[in-house]
């Protein structure tokens, strides 16, 4: 990969997108930013399938224009089976600091008819937060249903969206 040229020949602050979606399989339970959530269901994935923290890393490595999740953590190599997503945000956050990058806050939204988000937020937030070496009040967790409608409303799996503002690490 070519390395994209240090912070100091780039704007002070930058954002990155990102987006992950998995399927609900039997059993639980669920892991959900990084908190485990009692259900019926998990995120079927090669990872823990924590589609929020796969969401946030894509959106970190995005903002430095350091890769992406796939690329660090391929579904084909055995040691990412089962892998703690947290751990693969942590990685995520060392590669960009490496290029000279911080996190400053990270915005989520979580879309899915169920788990409700509202009573696992606070456990989330602090848990995102300590991956990404941010104030928990950098971190923002939304919860949306999709009203029903399609795959999400069907109740077939959960899909996340995030943004990310990163800053160059002497500002
Ligand atoms: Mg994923």
């Amino acid at each position: 990969m070519t390395q994209p040229a240090s912070p100091a020949s780039q704007p002070i602050s930058r954002v990155g997108i990102g987006y992950d979606s998995h399927r609900f399989e039997p059993p639980g339970p669920l892991i959900l930013g990084g908190v485990p959530i009692p259900s019926d269901v998990h995120l079927h994935g090669h990872s823990d399938g924590d589609a929020a923290a796969h969401a946030i890393t894509d959106a970190v490595l995005g903002a430095a224009a350091a890769g992406d999740i796939g690329e660090m953590f391929s579904d084909r190599d055995p040691a990412n089976t089962g892998k703690d997503s947290i751990e693969m945000l942590r990685s995520a956050v060392a590669r960009i600091a490496a290029m000279g990058w911080r996190v400053q806050q990270i915005d989520l939204v979580i879309v899915a008819e169920r788990p409700r988000i509202a009573s696992h937020r606070e456990l989330m937030r602090a848990r995102l937060a300590s991956a990404l070496d941010v104030d928990t009040q950098a971190v923002s967790v939304k919860g949306k249903t999709n009203e029903g409608m399609g795959w999400i409303g069907r109740g077939e799996g959960i899909a996340c969206m995030a943004v990310a503002t990163i800053v160059s690490s002497n500002s």
